[in-house]
């Protein structure tokens, strides 16, 4: 007898769980699309994109899903037979070299495996191999979403500068922006892309481009992009329609507009992040308790290198999808499939899962997830530690543990 009749939820990274106020602010009539709310709306949206990637550079919006906004990136920085570096720690840096190829770039791949971040002495050596300085942009995600590897943006631009190469360096932030900590300023990102569905709650169907006034001016090199994808209109749009090249997303910037506002005027950016963080530690303590004992084993060993916004979990000679199914059709936890990490294969496996912990979410949907998790592996007869909602449970109390009595005592 399933149990699966309360709402469904989806522990998936991305699209990430939409917050009701969010699907409110879009249930709304046709607005006008030439003047008054909108247009105003759109101004603040732009400037609270800026605030979320912390950067002063241009914010422009896509009518597009995460890889569209892979596409506008490329368009504006590289012409067909320009070399590009791309950093992959697992499919989504492959995917985006692919799509730089079939664009006609010549994408080299630098492959730090799956399991381990960007080494940024890697990235240097071979910038430094770049005598004719060719390479026009190195390119990278934040958080691989296949592998759950987060790297260390900061320190592949040190690299970048400690040879002095004047390529651009591009981040896919698609699975990080508002889940951890990006600065994109402060760390010397020219391009960042992202997308509406993940850390910033809204549905699949906007993609972002933040460009530094350096990207802008590589852009000046292109000598052709595709009118779509050209960053210049949307730059500096003449009237409001140019900011989209037609209509307007209408209905996707209410919700994003709903959204921005929960984030940074609500939480704060720096919260949102904090939050993120405990329940990522919340969820790594199940995982490494459940991998105490058993097949499972967390992707990603170090703590310091695991994104906080999914985690990816091997199940040895378990059947995940089995695991997976039973989740969703016995309680109504959805999770997310494994991506192959073979680079010969976008097709999903399964020896993996994914669990999703980004966007609008609070302990119990944490707490819910690992123990529908753990109540999974039990009917499931994969052997696993024991102890896993105890260890996840003590992460959340321990952060927001009332002060103690001595504390008390001495602020009197
Ligand atoms: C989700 C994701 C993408 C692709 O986004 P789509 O909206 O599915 O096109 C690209 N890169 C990363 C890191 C992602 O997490």
């Amino acid at each position: 007898m399933s149990l699966a009749f309360g709402r469904a939820f989806h522990s998936v990274p991305g699209p990430s769980v939409m917050p009701d106020r969010v699907l409110q602010a879009m249930h709304r009539p046709a607005p006008n699309i030439y003047e008054g709310d909108l247009v105003e709306l759109v101004t603040r949206i732009k400037t609270d994109l800026q605030a979320v990637a912390c950067t002063k550079g241009e914010a422009l919006i896509y009518i597009a899903n995460g890889h569209g906004g892979w596409e506008a990136a490329l368009s504006n920085i590289a012409e067909p037979g320009d070399k590009l570096l791309f950093l992959a720690t697992g499919r989504f840096a492959n995917g985006w070299a692919d799509m730089a190829r079939l664009m006609g770039a010549d994408a080299e791949v630098l492959d730090f495996g799956t399991a381990a971040t960007v080494d940024p002495q890697k990235v240097e050596d071979r910038l430094r191999k770049d005598v004719e300085q060719e390479i026009r942009a190195v390119l990278v995600c934040q958080t691989d979403t296949s592998s759950s590897v987060r790297n260390d943006v900061a320190a592949i631009r040190t690299a970048m500068d400690a040879v002095g190469h004047p390529a651009l360096l591009c981040v896919d932030c698609i699975a990080s922006l508002a889940c951890e900590p990006f600065r994109m300023d402060d760390w010397g990102v020219d391009v960042t892309v992202s997308g509406s569905q993940k850390g910033l709650m809204t549905p699949p169907g906007l993609a972002f481009n933040h460009i530094s006034e350096k990207a802008w001016q590589a852009r000046q090199r292109v000598s052709r992009t595709t009118p779509y994808w050209d960053w210049t209109m949307r730059r500096d749009p003449e009237i409001f329609y140019m900011n989209f090249f037609g209509t307007a997303p209408t209905h996707h910037l209410f919700g994003l507009g709903e959204a921005l506002d929960m984030l940074l005027r609500e939480e704060g950016l720096e919260q949102v992040w904090a939050r993120h963080e405990v329940h990522a530690r919340a969820v790594w303590a199940a995982v490494d308790t459940w991998c105490k004992a058993g097949p499972l084993q967390a992707n990603i060993s170090d703590h310091s290198s695991r994104s906080w916004g999914m985690t990816t979990i091997w199940t040895g000679g378990a059947d995940a999808e089995a695991l997976r199914n039973w989740c969703e059709k016995e309680t109504g936890l959805t999770l997310g499939m494994g991506l192959s990490l073979s680079a010969d294969t976008n097709l999903p496996t399964q020896g993996l899962f994914r669990i999703g912990h980004m966007g609008h979410l609070s302990p119990p949907m944490i707490l819910g997830t690992l123990a529908t998790v753990d109540a999974g592996l039990k009917a499931q007869g994969i052997e696993h530690g024991q102890g896993a909602l105890e260890a996840a449970a003590a992460v959340i109390a321990d952060h927001l543990r009332a002060p103690q009595k001595a504390d008390i005592a001495r602020t009197g």
